[in-house]
């Protein structure tokens, strides 16, 4: 298997890409020594595409809770039944409160999240607020936002407020989808995607890694981000909540989850893979190995309805791996 590594290894630093039966192989790698060779190999894909820093985003969960979609995953859909907060958009005012935390943590994006499948005109009209004030006082902060569906119009305008990218996940492969939710498909999904290409604006999009998927349909995700060719994929590790219709899902191990970093890494060299919700719940203390699995960025601070580690811990590990923000 070594010696199938080191092949692939050199094929992509050649800027040729993994096939879909690599990608395999390597999903079935279980010997310890492959695993480290392939980190490696997925971090020195990652210097040569990539750099040595991490790029850190912080998010705000702006509206939370009783979310109509039935994601199977989300403890703030209205069809689980969990503790999760549930409260209305906050004012622009306090969106920027928290955009200055996340600035006194070092991060370079700040994501406005808003549960619910889109937001109305109101609602819209309150987030573009939210971000000019913010780029009016932080010019270099690069705003990113997640409020569902979008159509054109309102893609526009988050636009001509400044935004830089928007969060859509695909969550998994098309052939898992229906197991995670019913209430939109992965068809309407792409919609979405396509009117931002259009408009112009970045793409955030992944998926979430616990969702019942087999390890072929992990790989299809993969391909299916190569296929839309999004700017940035951030990789999920389900945790589970108490409550949620996927409460009692099976985890892949640290080192299970950890492989895929690295297959991701080989599969979409040059994209930004940003590692979120469950790093800690699931990797705990592996969860620097990440970066030298070929992961380039997190997020900071809280997740929308989970803890994450102070800031001041994940800057701390950054600094000691020698690696830069
Ligand atoms: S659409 Fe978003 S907020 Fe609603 S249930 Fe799905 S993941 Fe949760």
């Amino acid at each position: 298997m070594q010696k199938i590594i080191e092949k692939i290894e050199e094929k992509v630093l050649q800027e040729k890409d993994l096939s879909f039966d690599e990608s395999l192989a390597l999903a079935g790698i279980t010997e310890y020594e492959d695993l480290f060779r392939l980190f490696m190999a997925a971090n020195s894909v990652k210097e040569k595409f990539r750099s040595d820093s991490v790029d850190l985003c912080a998010l705000t969960n702006a509206k939370s809770g009783s979310c109509p979609e039935n994601c199977a995953f989300c403890a703030q859909s209205a069809h689980s039944k969990t503790k999760a907060k549930t409260y209305p958009l906050i004012n622009a005012e306090e969106i920027l409160k928290h955009a200055e935390k996340a600035v006194v943590n070092k991060t370079h994006r700040f994501c406005i999240v808003t549960s619910g499948c889109s937001v109305n005109e109101e609602e819209l009209k309150e987030i573009c607020k939210a971000i000019r004030l913010i780029k009016n006082k932080f010019p270099h902060l690069k705003m990113d936002a997640s409020l569902g569906k979008l159509n054109k119009e309102n893609a526009k305008l988050l636009k001509d407020a400044g935004l830089d990218r928007y969060n859509h996940n695909i969550e998994t492969a098309e052939s898992n989808f229906h197991k995670v939710c019913s209430t939109h498909s992965f068809k309407d999904r792409l919609k979405t995607l396509e009117i931002l290409k259009e408009v112009g604006i970045e793409i955030c999009c992944g998926g979430i890694i616990g969702l019942g998927e087999t390890d072929r349909e992990r790989i299809e995700l993969a391909f299916y981000l190569k296929k839309l060719d999004v700017d940035c994929i951030p990789l999920n590790f389900l945790n589970p909540v108490p409550g949620t219709r996927f409460e009692n899902n099976k985890i892949p191990s640290p080192l299970e989850l950890l492989k895929f970093i690295s297959i991701f890494r080989l599969i979409l060299p040059a994209k930004q893979i940003r590692i979120c919700g469950g790093r800690q719940s699931n990797l705990g203390q592996l969860q620097s190995l990440i970066f030298f699995a070929g992961a380039d960025a997190i997020i900071i601070g809280d997740y929308l309805t989970t803890k994450g580690s102070s800031p001041h811990q994940d800057l701390q590990m950054i600094s000691n791996l020698g690696l830069k923000v």
